[in-house]
């Protein structure tokens, strides 16, 4: 229980950006607050470094209440998606930075520098300025940045959401490894499930300013909690009145499942080793179903087929929107 967010709300103007958050983030683990833009994930991140201030609710670091101190009382560490460098400052004394307003001794603050550039795997750029490194290289000497203080809690808001794909996965599996050699509690921002699924031990899944869940990445994608979260975490689709994922519905040819639901292919796409369908069922709705080439093959499924739907044993399935409305 190292930050704990109690009844946070937070409003601009007549805008509720945070409403009634409640979660609870343990020591030592690496927590991603995931959801779609604008969802109040910096907010709340916000709240937590004391860049800014809730209306209600409160905010506790290790137990202690933070909610009224400033951010340098909070022994936290920052880094955004743009992170402001020293331009005129070597790789190294950037890292030195907040060891040096704090008046550590020249021979620690030395020590200190070599340690985190070996940790982010930036020793040979010591001397560098930040515009000789590569936009990953520069994320990694924030992160050193970020750690030099030692701070009990690490925050990144979209560390990586500037750079592209390959840097970004690259330094996910990074920042991963780094997280378990410092085990400093870290809340990672990201509107990236996959980012998120691969990362985090716990995912807080944030949507219009309320958590819509709270779980591990398999909790998440194996028991969501409805179909937002659902539909936030992987492809979904509509069968029966239930949201469930497309590789998760088994199609047969012939009507002897119990409670199978007919319908008839009306697309067939073949994508690599997949093979996609799009089945319009006696009940009107169109269902996307995904199965291996070798299985479609098997069933000998072409376009116009006549096939009976059911979902797989154990899948993933929360009423839909549209049929709940409707009912
Ligand atoms: P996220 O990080 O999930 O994309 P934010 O926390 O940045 O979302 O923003 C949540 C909502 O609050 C957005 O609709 C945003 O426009 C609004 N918001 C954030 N900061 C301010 C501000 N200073 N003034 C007015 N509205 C703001
Ligand atoms: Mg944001």
């Amino acid at each position: 229980m190292s930050i704990d967010v109690t009844g946070l709300t937070k409003t601009y103007g007549d805008f509720v950006a945070l409403d009634d958050v409640n979660v609870s983030l343990p020591t030592g683990q690496l927590t991603a607050l995931l959801g779609p833009s604008g969802g109040g994930k910096s907010t709340l991140l916000r709240i937590i470094a004391g860049l800014d201030t809730a209306d209600t609710g409160t905010v506790s670091i290790e137990g202690m209440d933070a909610t009224r101190l400033p951010p340098q009382k909070r022994n936290v560490g920052f880094v955004f998606q743009h992170y402001a460098v020293f331009k005129h400052m070597t790789v190294a004394k950037n890292v030195a930075f907040g060891l040096e307003i704090r008046k550590r001794p020249k021979d620690e603050v030395a020590a200190r520098v070599d340690e985190l550039l070996k940790l982010v795997h930036l020793s040979q750029f010591a001397h560098r300025l930040p515009s000789q490194l590569s936009g990953g290289q520069r994320q990694r000497m924030a992160l050193a940045r970020a750690l030099a203080v030692e701070p009990t809690v690490l925050l990144l808001d979209e560390p990586f959401g500037a750079l592209d794909a390959k840097v970004r996965k690259e330094l996910r599996d990074w920042l991963r490894r780094l997280h378990d050699e410092v085990a400093v509690t870290t809340v990672f921002v990201t509107h990236d499930q996959e980012e998120a699924l691969e990362v985090a031990d716990e995912i807080v899944v944030i949507n219009e300013g309320r958590v819509e869940q709270v779980g591990s990445p398999d909790q998440l994608y194996d028991e969501p909690a409805n179909d937002f979260v659902m539909g936030f975490l992987g492809e979904v689709t509509t069968l029966g009145g239930l949201t469930l994922r497309p590789h998760d519905i088994e199609v047969a040819t012939s009507p002897y499942t119990a409670g199978a639901i007919e319908g008839s292919v009306h697309r067939m796409l073949r994508i690599g080793f997949e093979v996609r369908l799009s089945v319009l069922t006696v009940d009107g709705e169109d269902a996307s179903v995904v199965l291996t080439r070798t299985h479609a093959r098997s069933l000998g499924l072409v376009e116009g087929a006549t096939v009976w739907l059911t979902p797989a044993t154990g899948a993933a399935m929360v009423p839909s929107m549209q049929s709940s409305l409707a009912g």
